[in-house]
């Protein structure tokens, strides 16, 4: 027996979402249909109000409530050092130590031949637009170190040092082929002070 029509196509549906696969798909649709109406509306609404309220920072590319988000709106902080990350979730990690209090820059992915993913596709030309006026002097870049973050790191590096500003790169204790975003707030701070210029 095939699985009735309904269930179908939730199944279709969660299935695209990222890290589930057909039957962690099948199984969470058969778990929605054993939860209480006014827990399955919870979820729909809560889905419905974070899109509908979350934005991108137009300085920074943060996915935040406000626009310009908080961190770029934040005064205090240092204007002349800007922390390079794939995700806003890297961002959240990175944010996490307090001895960096300079401003950052959200690039929307990394860059992966493989996936035809080129500079086009992610925000590497609003970057060295920004970087252009708003006198950065250090770029940290925070990309995950794995094949693709380490190539954006490279591409960035190759990008951004003729225009005169120093680039460096996280450094010691970071695992290598890691997601900044499971990294914990100690060896962010680490990485951070130890960081080498590229
Ligand atoms: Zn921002």
């Amino acid at each position: 027996m095939n699985r009735p029509q309904s269930v179908e196509k939730m199944t279709q549906i969660i299935k695209k979402l990222p890290g589930i696969g057909p039957k962690m798909a099948e199984r969470i649709s058969y778990h929605i249909l054993k939860m209480p109406q006014s827990e399955v509306n919870r979820l729909i609404d809560s889905i419905n109000s974070g899109r509908q309220k979350m934005k991108y920072c137009r300085i920074c590319f943060n996915l935040n409530e406000s626009d310009p988000c908080p961190i770029c709106s934040d005064n205090t902080r240092e204007k002349n050092i800007l922390c390079v990350v794939e995700t806003p979730q890297d961002l959240i990690a990175v944010s996490k130590v307090k001895e960096y209090n300079g401003l950052y820059f959200v690039l929307g992915g990394a860059l992966s031949p493989l996936d035809a993913i080129g500079p086009d596709d992610i925000k590497i030309s609003q970057l060295i637009e920004r970087l252009k006026n708003d006198k950065i002097g250090e770029v940290i870049i925070a990309t995950d170190t794995d094949s693709k973050g380490e190539t954006t790191a490279l591409y960035l590096a190759q990008t951004i040092k003729p225009l005169g500003i120093k680039v460096s790169r996280l450094g010691y204790g970071l695992p290598v082929g890691g997601d900044i975003e499971y990294a914990d707030e100690i060896t962010i701070s680490r990485a951070i002070a130890g960081r080498k210029e590229m």
